[in-house]
């Protein structure tokens, strides 16, 4: 056994999950792309099943009272803590973020746990006054059924997590169909929560966990028992998968790729802007949705700019992710590198200078993509930099006038996350207004990525609409009853109709 695969074993053997030793589903590590293990995919009988066990769970799991419901997330939030060193090690393993980054993406599991345990007190409805008198008007929320939760490769944990702890705690099931790229990651949570559900005396079957690639998340976009459908990933999954659920009417909560801008005007403090852009745009080898892909900056700070963030590309250590002082680590599959690569070459065709970066270099062998994040100077927005390549490049634009800048920064068809770095007060207001950035996210002197849990998350357009995890995005989760209640002897018509 390779160092690797001992250290995903040993891990999730830690943890107490199974270690998969066969299957016709590779384990990747991207750090050197060797094959950690075989795990066994699901096949349609064994998605059926776990589409009915999460089905008939929920039939008892919505009766049970909101903060009970909880007990089973608290427990997990604390299962989470304790291993968060464990499955950090799985994260970078599985998706070759470095330590710093992939502990981070623990700790988002276990703030999202903590703030769905407050919230399990908080599924507030409204009381309206009736216009009829002797009634009473109210909403109530409700459990909505069995979730399908389909998530991408490049946040294995924290985007189940995210819906997973709110769904639970609204009464809902939830069946998981993780990346195939992120098994070991989605058995070892699966663990962790059976083992939160058994310790809280919670039905096991609340959670179920299948695998395999996108034949697998088909089966839950099919199925009608499948209630809501929350899927991450890039904008052409989101493109077969949406209509196929709304033509059965169930309901969507979409995740799509973004193609994130930030402008920078003559009045930023180019310091903090600077490291900003570099965090955002070179973190996670370029591998967030959130990831800075274009800087719109003003004419008369450009030069500096783009030189400054050139000389901090140049000390980026890239290099294998468990290493010490390294902040770059491996793309997730030969297939990103060869579209980083055709994205560069589109680039140059179009005009564009690059100033640092675009160069494979050998970390770990053959099978593994390391490269240096680019930075490339357009005179346009050209067609490449409208869309998202899952890579590190950074194009940058310049503007000479503000209004000029927001048609440019909202001229692509994603809108997911935005910022402005600027000490102008007007615009700054000006970026986050309504006929400012039309993104779901939009920032002031903070980068693209980065989001808390505390507030939704999500964004507009192509990237599909949907909202996460804080703030009132639980509602995404539940059913809304509206009730009438007479409790006066009489039976007055709304709107003063009269009938005999
Ligand atoms: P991907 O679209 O290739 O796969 C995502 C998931 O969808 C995987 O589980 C995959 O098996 C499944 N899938 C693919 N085709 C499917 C189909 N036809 N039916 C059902 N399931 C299907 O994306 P990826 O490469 O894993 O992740 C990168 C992409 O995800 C980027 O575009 C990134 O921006 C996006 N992303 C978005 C968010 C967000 O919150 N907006 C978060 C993370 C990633």
């Amino acid at each position: 056994m390779s160092t690797l695969a001992r250290r995903a074993a040993d891990a999730l053997a830690r943890i107490g999950a199974n270690v998969p030793d066969s299957g016709d589903l590779p384990a990747r590590s991207p750090i050197t792309g060797e094959v950690l293990c075989l795990v066994e995919a699901s096949n349609t009988a064994a998605v059926d099943a776990a589409i009915t066990a999460a089905h008939n769970a929920f039939r008892n799991w919505r009766t049970v009272p909101a903060p009970v419901r909880a007990a089973v997330v608290r427990r997990l939030g604390g299962l989470l803590a304790e291993h968060k060193d464990d499955l950090a090690e799985l994260v970078t393993l599985e998706a070759g973020k470095i330590t710093s980054e992939a502990r981070g993406e623990v700790q988002e599991m276990i703030d999202v746990c903590e703030f769905a345990v407050g919230l399990s007190r908080q599924l507030y409805g409204k009381t309206m006054t009736s216009e009829r008198p002797g009634h009473r008007l109210m909403e109530t929320w409700h459990p909505l059924g069995v979730v399908g939760v389909i998530s991408a490769f490049n946040f294995p944990v924290a985007v189940w997590s995210w819906n997973t702890a709110i769904a639970l705690v609204c009464g809902d099931t939830v069946v998981w169909k993780p990346s195939e790229a992120t098994t070991l990651t989605a058995i070892a949570c699966t663990a962790l929560l059976r083992r939160a559900c058994a310790d809280e005396g919670a039905d096991p079957d609340v959670h179920q966990l299948v695998l395999g690639a996108a034949p697998v998340g088909e089966q839950l976009v099919e199925d009608s028992r499948v209630a809501l459908l929350s899927a991450t990933g890039s904008v052409r999954m989101g493109r077969t998968v949406a209509p196929r659920v709304a033509a059965r009417f169930g309901r969507c909560l979409l995740e799509l790729g973004g193609n994130n801008g930030a402008i920078v005007t003559p009045s930023a403090d180019l310091d903090l802007a600077v490291r900003g852009i570099v965090f955002a745009a070179a973190g996670t080898a370029g591998q967030r949705c959130t990831t800075l892909r274009r800087v719109i900056v003003h004419e008369s700070v450009a030069d500096e700019l783009v030189e400054r963030i050139a000389n901090a590309y140049r000390q980026l250590r890239v290099g294998n992710p468990f290493d010490e002082g390294v902040l770059v680590g491996p793309l997730i599959s030969s297939d990103a590198y060869a579209a980083m690569a055709g994205a560069l070459e589109k680039a140059g065709s179009d005009g564009g200078e690059l100033i640092c970066g675009g160069d494979r270099i050998d970390v770990e062998g053959d099978y593994s993509f390391y490269v240096t994040p680019a930075v490339v100077r357009m005179r346009a927005q050209t067609s490449v930099v409208r869309e998202e390549t899952f890579a590190p490049i950074l194009y940058i634009l310049t503007y000479n006038d503000f209004d000029s800048a927001i048609e440019l920064h909202n001229a692509v068809p994603q809108g997911l996350s935005s910022a402005i770095f600027t000490t102008d007060v007007r615009e700054a207001e000006r970026f986050i207004a309504a006929d400012g950035s039309d993104c779901g996210i939009a920032n002031v002197n903070i980068g693209t990525s980065g989001a808390e849990i505390g507030g939704a998350f999500g964004g507009e357009k192509e990237t599909g609409g949907g909202r996460e995890s804080g703030s009132d995005s639980w509602k995404a989760y539940m059913r809304r009853a509206t009730n009438t209640i007479n409790y006066s002897n009489q039976l007055p018509l709304a709107q003063g109709v009269n009938f005999g």
